[in-house]
């Protein structure tokens, strides 16, 4: 069981989160029960043992007055607040408990707090790009298809993250613009995401930012590697940027003859409603160049 100290760069971390000013305690300290109506929040990574320890306090706090424990995932494999009640949580604590895991890269053993979210394709470690579907629900068995992503904990080193530049200067504008009525540079991108990668303006962010000869430029890269990514980055910008309509997501989906069965999916597991199972009207072909 991790039982790591805290540093200054944790603490500094936390408040870069947004966290308010609170005690944060060194997760093994003997816990103070003297101090009443506190509502302590535990933090970290899968296999942080937030769960055990969170019991255990909760154990011992029997007949010496309430405390509220609540045991939380705060990020997500963005490194971002996972949702607004992980949000809300932070505003209700008034102690924190951060725990750590090891960093589950082979050659690493440093203390980590992240989230990484991952696909198997042909063998390879493939990274979710950052506009991956947010909520993807699914168990912990390890994943050899490559649309169902694994998960585990990794150091900020070890950490990939691929296509952040790409999702904020291109596909958002890309989705500002399909919301302002104007659909066609959408249209030319999911094209290219969908059946002609090489053409596409995510492969030229990867050219410009992981091509200089650093190690994590060929882990990065196999994130191109991953199924879907047309259906990827249109269920990003429909589910959680709100840019696409539901009529444009049908018409898109219609013209490019995307994965429905992997769309449908991804929409449940966030609860949005969308019918995809409607022939859409494509009989006459437009011009996607
Ligand atoms: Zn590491």
């Amino acid at each position: 069981m991790p039982d790591h100290a805290f540093d200054s760069d944790t603490a500094f971390f936390l408040k870069s989160l947004g966290f308010p000013e609170l005690k944060i305690h060194h997760a093994f300290n003997h816990f103070d029960f003297v101090r009443s109506s506190r509502r302590i929040l535990v933090i970290g990574p899968m296999g942080s043992g937030k769960t055990e320890y969170s019991s255990r306090v909760w154990r011992e706090s029997q007949q010496r007055g309430l405390i509220f424990i609540f045991p939380t995932l705060i990020l997500n494999f963005r490194k971002s607040f996972f949702n607004a009640s992980a949000r809300l949580l932070l505003d209700l604590a008034t102690d924190v408990f951060p725990l750590t895991a090891y960093c589950e890269h082979s050659d690493c053993t440093t203390d980590s707090f992240y989230i990484y979210r991952y696909y198997h394709v042909d063998g390879r470690e493939c990274p979710a790009l950052y506009f991956d579907p947010l909520i993807i629900v699914g168990g912990d068995a390890r994943r050899e298809d490559s649309r169902e992503p694994n998960y585990c904990t990794r150091c900020d080193l070890h950490h990939y993250l691929p296509g952040k530049e790409y999702t904020f200067l291109v596909l958002k504008p890309l989705g500002a613009a399909a919301a302002r009525g104007d659909l066609q540079g959408l249209r030319e991108e999911l094209y290219a995401l969908h059946g002609d990668l090489s053409a596409s303006q995510l492969q030229r962010s990867f050219a410009e930012h992981y091509n200089s000869g650093r190690p994590s430029d060929e882990i990065n890269n196999n994130a191109l590697r991953v199924a879907c990514i047309a259906e990827r980055a249109l269920l990003f910008l429909f589910v959680e940027e709100n840019l696409v309509s539901e009529t444009q997501m049908q018409q898109l989906v219609g013209e490019l003859d995307l994965d429905r069965d992997f769309l449908v999916r991804r929409l449940r597991d966030a609860r949005r409603a969308c019918r995809l199972d409607i022939s859409i009207d494509s009989a006459e072909p437009r011009d996607l160049r």
